[in-house]
């Protein structure tokens, strides 16, 4: 069954997105965990929480995903930063085990001037710090599309990241196809030899998510700047070869356009034609 959905605010609580998602023909959605600028987040409120376990169960909510605030610097050269950095991820992720079982997506961060290299070895030093034997959410690394110093602009420095972290069985990756397109990765005219790219260096039992975006800017620009579905770059043949694909088919879509409610229930609505 497709599972699809878009960004959410939170700020009503879990029970009113998964309301609001299902009435835009929706099944999953993602949602900040607390403002995307950083500050401080609400505190959990068990008994929406409570009610929305039970609204999903009844209602086939499939698995939802967090999404870290942008601010979140894992690899910045300044060390309050990090320990920002750290602290919200961890406060994040004590959270997400009121919902079990779900899925945590970060950018992985910029390291600025000191080198993807030193930003992969603090990243990996957050990851080894944050993750803990017994959760039940799984962390994943965004692709990024490569703008400034971002660490994740490629397949293999995500697989660097991995291979540093030890209890990287709690570790997957969320691919954004509007970045991997703008970082250079050609998915329009080569989707399945990018798959396979992705499957040699990370592995398909990475993959845990989508975010379905198409793009503002050329292949390669490195800008990551989002379109609506079958106006940017990638084109709606793009998003019918995802949709199709019979590995991708089977994650969790995301859209992260640039839309209001209206907008996303009529990209849910292609998704799903497309899907058949
Ligand atoms: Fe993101
Ligand atoms: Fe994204
Ligand atoms: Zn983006």
């Amino acid at each position: 069954m497709l599972q699809i959905g878009c960004h959410l605010s939170a700020s009503k609580g879990f029970l009113h997105m998964g309301k609001e998602i299902l009435s835009i023909g929706g099944n999953t959605f993602q949602f900040f965990t607390r403002n995307p600028r950083g500050g401080k987040a609400k505190d959990v409120d068990e008994k929406d929480v409570q009610a929305f376990l039970e609204f999903r169960q009844e209602n086939g909510i499939g698995t939802i995903l967090a999404h870290a605030p942008y601010t979140l610097n894992a690899c910045s050269a300044d060390e309050r930063v990090r320990e920002f950095a750290f602290e919200v991820m961890s406060d994040d992720l004590r959270r997400m085990e009121y919902i079990p079982g779900n899925l945590y997506n970060f950018h992985p961060g910029s390291h600025v001037s000191q080198g993807a290299e030193k930003g992969i070895e603090m990243i990996a030093g957050l990851l080894n710090r944050v993750l803990k034997e017994e959760q039940t959410t799984t962390v994943l690394l965004e692709t990024m599309a490569g703008k400034g110093s971002e660490v994740g602009r490629s397949f293999e420095e995500l697989r660097a990241i991995i291979d540093k972290v030890d209890l990287n069985s709690h570790l997957g990756v969320c691919l954004d196809t509007c970045h991997v397109y703008d970082a250079g990765y050609d998915i329009v005219s080569h989707l399945e030899e990018v798959l396979e790219e992705f499957d040699q260096v990370i592995g398909f039992g990475r993959l845990k998510a989508l975010h379905v975006n198409d793009s503002k800017n050329p292949f390669g620009s490195h800008k990551d700047r989002h379109e609506k579905i079958g106006e940017g770059t990638l084109g709606i043949q793009t998003f019918e070869a995802i949709v199709r694909h019979p590995v991708l088919r089977e994650l969790p879509m995301y859209l992260e356009t640039p839309n209001e409610l209206e907008g996303y229930r009529k990209e849910i609505e292609l998704f799903k034609k497309m899907y058949e």
